[in-house]
């Protein structure tokens, strides 16, 4: 049965798009330049594949300029830096992202020498520890895209944040422990979960605004939810067996008729049963994932504007 009221990601994502337009034409028109995006894309996976044509497009239909520079998946770690180097130095680009995962062989501090290495003026991403240094102060231009976007939806969607008891299921740097910052600047009382927290379940149930970003599809059961909670499902997860899905969507749902059309679906870290409980949910897909890239699209602008001397 559902209850909860679905918080439309799609929605708010297209709303934010609209709302940038007129900056972006007005910087197009007095720079005589579009703001730029430069991508760094290493190797061939799949799935990142996706997200930086998602980003490419939806940069695109902004306005804005998009380059992607490839490297092969044999690149260098010296190499990347070199091209970071690059974009750092390039006046016609205002944010850097660089795609993750790297490739293994790079080595394991290779993402965060990489993520330091981008200049913080461009850091879209928000992965800089000068821009994490400054949202711990709450005086933040540029931080995550994917928990900004949260707040985003949280607030366009009505729900109050100041004095909810909110609850960060995840401890990354890149969703997590920003998120949890966010809530916490907008006076939420924050507690954050992770793999070592005893009484889990407990903990998320004590929760106004409930996050799942742990990246375990439909770990996120009723007991872990207050009836009439508001939760936010960060997580995407892709089901590959007919059998996983089967578990989680009776026959003749909508979702199992995706996995027959496809033979994967795509679903987060909240299990189906818990929108008989919750007050409002974020449905996987059209909840956060849309939103994500709008906060990248927002903060390409933001950069833009502050390299060209503009106030925010
Ligand atoms: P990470 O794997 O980096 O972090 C996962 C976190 O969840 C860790 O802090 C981990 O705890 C915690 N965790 C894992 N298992 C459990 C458990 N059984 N109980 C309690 N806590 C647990 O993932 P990310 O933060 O990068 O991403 C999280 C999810 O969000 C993923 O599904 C990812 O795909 C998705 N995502 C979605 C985006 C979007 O645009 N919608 C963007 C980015 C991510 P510990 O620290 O103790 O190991």
């Amino acid at each position: 049965m559902t209850t909860a009221r679905l918080l439309d990601g799609t929605a708010v994502a297209n709303q934010i798009r609209a709302e940038l337009r007129p900056a972006v034409e007005a910087f197009t028109a007095r720079t005589g330049r579009p703001p730029g995006l430069g991508i760094i894309l290493v190797g061939e996976n799949p799935a990142s594949e996706i997200y930086v044509r998602g980003k490419l497009k939806s940069a695109g239909e902004a306005g804005l300029r998009a380059d992607i520079e490839r490297l092969p998946a044999s690149a260098s770690l010296p190499q990347l830096l070199d091209l970071v180097d690059r974009l750092n130095r390039s006046e016609v680009h205002d944010g850097i992202l660089v795609q993750a995962p790297l490739p293994a062989s790079m080595g394991e501090d290779a993402e965060s020498r990489v993520f330091d290495a981008v200049s913080p003026e461009k850091d879209v991403d928000g992965f800089h520890p000068v821009n994490v240094g400054r949202l711990v102060q709450n005086r933040a231009t540029l931080v995550a895209c994917t928990p900004s976007g949260v707040i985003e939806l949280l607030e366009r969607s009505g729900i109050t944040i100041a004095g909810a008891r909110a609850v960060v299921i995840g401890r990354s740097n890149i969703v997590g422990k920003p998120m949890a910052l966010l809530l916490l600047h907008r006076h939420a009382t924050v507690t954050i979960c992770h793999s070592r927290t005893v009484e889990l379940a407990k903990r998320a149930a004590e929760a106004d605004i409930l996050v799942a970003a742990l990246g375990r599809p439909a770990f996120v059961t009723p007991d872990f939810v207050k009836p009439g909670a508001t939760v936010v499902d960060v997580g995407i997860n892709r089901l590959s067996t007919r059998a996983s899905v089967e578990r989680l969507f009776a026959a003749g749902s909508k979702r199992l008729d995706d996995f027959d059309r496809r033979g994967s679906i795509t679903i987060g870290d909240v299990h189906p049963s818990v929108a008989g409980v919750a007050g409002a949910l974020s449905p996987v897909p059209g909840g956060v994932g849309p939103l994500t890239i709008a906060m990248l699209l927002k903060n390409t602008m933001t950069a833009a504007m502050a390299r060209a001397g503009w106030a925010g």
